[in-house]
C-alpha cells in the first residue's frame, strides 16, 4: 500500500468535482469490499480515494410508474430486505439474498458490484435479465447505458475515469427468477448463475424474455440464443429441450479454481431451465427434460 489520500465526498456534486480534478488518480470507494482487497494486494496505488459511502442521494430503492430505481450506493442488505423487490423484481431480490454473508452484504453496494465487473458479480445476471439501464454522471453531463452494453470484459466496463454510477433503473417484473450454483450455501463466489424475466400473453405464449448468465464468459452475458428458442412459444418439453441446447451457443466458460469449463457447460442449461420455468410460474421439476 502506498501514496493514498482519502477524501470523503459529502454529495454527488463534490464527488463529480473530485473525479474531474483527479482523473487518473481518482479511485471511488463505496462499501470497500472489493477496494480494500485490491489496495491490500497492491493492485491499486498512488490514488486519491474518494469516499462515496455516506452520500444520501446515492442510496435507496424507489418505485414510480412501474419503474424501479436503485441508487448505486444501496447496499446488498437493503436489496435483500426489500419487500418491494421481493414482489416486483424477485430475480434481484434472490441474488442479494444469496450474496456472500450478512456482514459483507451490509457494506457491499450494487454500484460497486457492477463497477467491479467480475464475471461472477451476482447482481449482474438479474440486472441483465430485467433489462436495466445504468445511469452514469460526470461533471456537467449524464448518460444512460443499457446493462447489456455496460460490461466489456473481466473488470472492464464502459465507465470513464471521471464517471460515477448514480443508479440502475428497470421496469418491475414479478415474473423473474435467479439461481446461483456455488461450492457451498453461503459465502460462495458463484460457479454459475442464471436469471430470467418473461412476459406472457393470455394463452401462456412468451411475448418478451431476457435470460442472462454469470461465471460462464469473461463478462456476465445475455443468452440471446436461448431467448430465441422460447420467444413466441409456450413452454413444453420440446421447447425446453431446444432452450437447453441453445445455451451452449451463448457461453464460453473456462476452468478455474472453482469448477471446470465442462462442469459449467453441463450446469448452465439446467439452471437456465429452472429460472425460465420459475419465471413462467411452472415448478422447475415439472418443466421438462431433466
Ligand atoms: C468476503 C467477500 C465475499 C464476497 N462475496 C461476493 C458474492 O457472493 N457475490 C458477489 O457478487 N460479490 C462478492 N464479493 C465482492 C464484493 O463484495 C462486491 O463486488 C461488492 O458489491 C462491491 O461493492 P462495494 O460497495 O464494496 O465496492 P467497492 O469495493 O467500494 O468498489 C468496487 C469498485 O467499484 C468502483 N465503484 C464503487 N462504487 C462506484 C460508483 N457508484 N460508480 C463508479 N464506480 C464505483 C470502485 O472504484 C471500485 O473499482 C465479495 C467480497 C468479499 C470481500
Amino acid at each position: 500500500m502506498k501514496n493514498f489520500e482519502f477524501i470523503k465526498a459529502p454529495d454527488v456534486k463534490a464527488a463529480l468535482a473530485l473525479l474531474d480534478k483527479e482523473k487518473d488518480h481518482a479511485y471511488l470507494v463505496a462499501g470497500s469490499t472489493n477496494a480494500m482487497v485490491d489496495i491490500r494486494a497492491g493492485k491499486v496505488n498512488d490514488r486519491t480515494l474518494i469516499g462515496i459511502r455516506d452520500i444520501d442521494a446515492l442510496s435507496g430503492i424507489k418505485f414510480s410508474r412501474g419503474k424501479i430505481t436503485i441508487g448505486a450506493g444501496t447496499t446488498i442488505s437493503e436489496i435483500a430486505n426489500s419487500a418491494l423487490l421481493a414482489k416486483k423484481a424477485p430475480a434481484l431480490f434472490q441474488a442479494a439474498n444469496d450474496f456472500a454473508d450478512p456482514t459483507t452484504r451490509n457494506s457491499a453496494t450494487i454500484g460497486g458490484n457492477i463497477a467491479n465487473a467480475s464475471p461472477a458479480a451476482d447482481t449482474a445476471p438479474p440486472l441483465l435479465a430485467l433489462k436495466a439501464e445504468v445511469i452514469i454522471a460526470k461533471k456537467g453531463s449524464k448518460r444512460r447505458v443499457p446493462m447489456e452494453d455496460f460490461f466489456l470484459g473481466v473488470n472492464k466496463t464502459v465507465l470513464e475515469k471521471d464517471e460515477l454510477i448514480l443508479a440502475v433503473e428497470f421496469s418491475a417484473n414479478p415474473h423473474s427468477a435467479f439461481y446461483k450454483v456455488g461450492l457451498r450455501n453461503a459465502m460462495a463466489i458463484s460457479v454459475v448463475t442464471a436469471a430470467a424475466s418473461v412476459r406472457k400473453d393470455r394463452d401462456g405464449k412468451i411475448t418478451d424474455v431476457a435470460i442472462a448468465l454469470g461465471s460462464v464468459a469473461p463478462k456476465p452475458v445475455r443468452a440471446y440464443n436461448a431467448e430465441k428458442a422460447v420467444l413466441g412459444k409456450k413452454l413444453d418439453d420440446k421447447v425446453i429441450a431446444d432452450l437447453m441446447k441453445a445455451v451452449a451457443k451463448d457461453i464460453s466458460p473456462i476452468d478455474d479454481v472453482r469448477a471446470s469449463a465442462e462442469y459449467r457447460k453441463d450446469v448452465a442449461p439446467v439452471i437456465v431451465k429452472r429460472v425460465l420455468c420459475k419465471s413462467c410460474g411452472i415448478c422447475a421439476n415439472e418443466g421438462g427434460t431433466k
